[in-house]
């Protein structure tokens, strides 16, 4: 899709980004200073022009035997070969003010301009600086081209933008980028026991030092997962932690849809998995994924599509279910990436906080990743040193994954891995 710059971020380039003109595309001073013909050499030199960032147009050319006040940023006037910093030349002062001016506005068949620059004191009109020492060619002259030369690839294909990335864009003067769309993900959790954590604010009071939340009724339990999954979406894809807006998904900005909680009933987890196939690129429902008579994602995931796997051989996460979705209208047009993978996947992660984390950051993530134009690698790996006592007293689980809670630190430059163990289903 095209998008506008400003709406690109964290997309991945289809087409690259290329320099149209080189930057800078002037030769510009890179010092508050005068701009000198390193030839004249040391000397006490007429200032004659004033040469600001932003001026309209090419400066005029500087005459021999003569300087131009020039700011940071200014482009170097013809003639110039290198800038002198102001703090290195000494100033001559007119008389004062009025017949400098009213000197320069004489004449005297020279450069005929109000002298520019201020010197350190008073209001003085500097009308001669003194250079002290010979300069090389270039010095604090930024040359044409430095920076970019045109026809460069700022960004290449594959790319994701980040901000600095959009600097560079914005900078060669694109406004528009080709990217790929960014998935639309939809969160449900299921369970006839959940209760809706709410989470916005309110409720709560009266704890002192400490964020207290009212007991959640008898028998019931708040929903952790679906706030640890969109807060998990935000932090991991960022252009899917907004709600999507239909205008943003069709525009391919990506987004989050919320499907609440679903009741442990075949008919209302499939009706939900229907209702999400027709809207979203990754469902992650979590719930409901085991083998008991209550739960129903299996059925509902394999009745709307293709169930890739069914069980893993990770602890924990056993039962995650992986399947592709097909939607009822057919594919959509604009798959997030034309490349015959599957545009449309469903993970259902066990109902337990701890597997449905781990489940997140080892599967749908990547899944999430694949389907915006990255490769899918996942969550970094880091090699650590095992700390004593860490690690002692797990029980292995022969033939499975098993993966344990660390608490890594940096340490005389490598990893390494304390705690760990804990067997309660807390994510964190
Ligand atoms: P299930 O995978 O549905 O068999 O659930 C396994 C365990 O996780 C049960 O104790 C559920 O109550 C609990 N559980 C399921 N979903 C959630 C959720 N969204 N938030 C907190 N606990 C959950
Ligand atoms: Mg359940």
């Amino acid at each position: 899709v095209r998008l506008p710059l400003a709406a690109a971020l964290h997309h991945t380039l289809v087409k690259p980004i290329v320099a149209g003109a080189p930057q800078p595309p002037f030769a510009a001073s890179t010092r508050d200073g005068y701009a000198v013909a390193t030839a004249d050499g040391p000397g006490t030199w007429p200032v004659v022009a004033r040469l600001a960032a932003g001026a309209a147009g090419p400066p005029p050319p500087l005459d021999r035997g003569t300087v131009a006040y020039i700011t940071t940023g200014a482009a170097v006037p013809a003639g110039a070969d290198a800038v002198v910093m102001v703090e290195d030349v000494d100033f001559v002062f007119g008389a004062d003010d009025d017949a400098a001016a009213a000197a320069a506005a004489a004449g005297g068949g020279g450069a005929g301009r109000a002298a520019g620059g201020r010197g350190g004191s008073a209001d003085a009109t500097v009308t001669a600086v003194v250079v002290k020492t010979p300069l090389a060619p270039g010095t604090h002259i930024r040359p044409v081209g430095s920076d970019v030369a045109a026809g460069e690839v700022l960004v290449p294909v594959g790319a994701r933008l980040t901000p600095a990335a959009i600097g560079v864009a914005a900078a060669a003067g694109v406004t528009a980028v080709t990217v790929t769309r960014m998935p639309v993900v939809g969160v449900l959790s299921t369970g006839n026991e959940l209760t809706d954590a709410g989470g916005g604010g309110g409720g709560g009071g009266g704890g002192v030092g400490a964020d207290d939340s009212p007991p959640p009724p008898a028998a019931a339990v708040l929903d952790a997962n679906r706030p640890t999954l969109l807060a998990s979406l935000a932090a991991v894809t960022p252009a899917c932690s907004s709600a999507a807006a239909p205008a943003a998904t069709a525009a391919g900005s990506g987004g989050v849809i919320d499907y609440g909680i679903v009741r442990d009933e075949a008919d209302a987890v499939a009706a939900a998995v229907a209702t999400a196939r027709d809207a979203v690129d990754v469902l992650i429902t979590s719930g409901g994924v085991s083998m008991g008579d209550a739960d129903h994602v299996k059925p509902a995931l394999a009745a709307a599509g293709t169930i890739l796997w069914g069980r893993v051989a990770i602890k924990p996460g056993k039962p995650l279910t992986a399947a592709t979705l097909g939607r009822r209208g057919g594919p959509r047009p604009s798959s997030p990436a034309d490349d015959g993978r599957p545009t449309q996947v469903a993970v259902g992660l066990p109902g337990n906080p701890a597997s449905a984390f781990v489940g997140f950051h080892l599967v749908v993530r990547s899944a999430i990743d694949v389907l915006s134009g990255g490769d899918g690698a996942g969550l970094p790996r880091v090699d650590v040193t095992v700390g004593s006592g860490a690690g002692r007293g797990v029980a292995r689980d022969r033939g499975r994954l098993e993966l344990v809670r660390a608490t890594v630190a940096w340490r005389d430059g490598g990893c390494g891995g304390g705690g760990g163990g804990g067997g309660n289903s807390r994510a964190a």
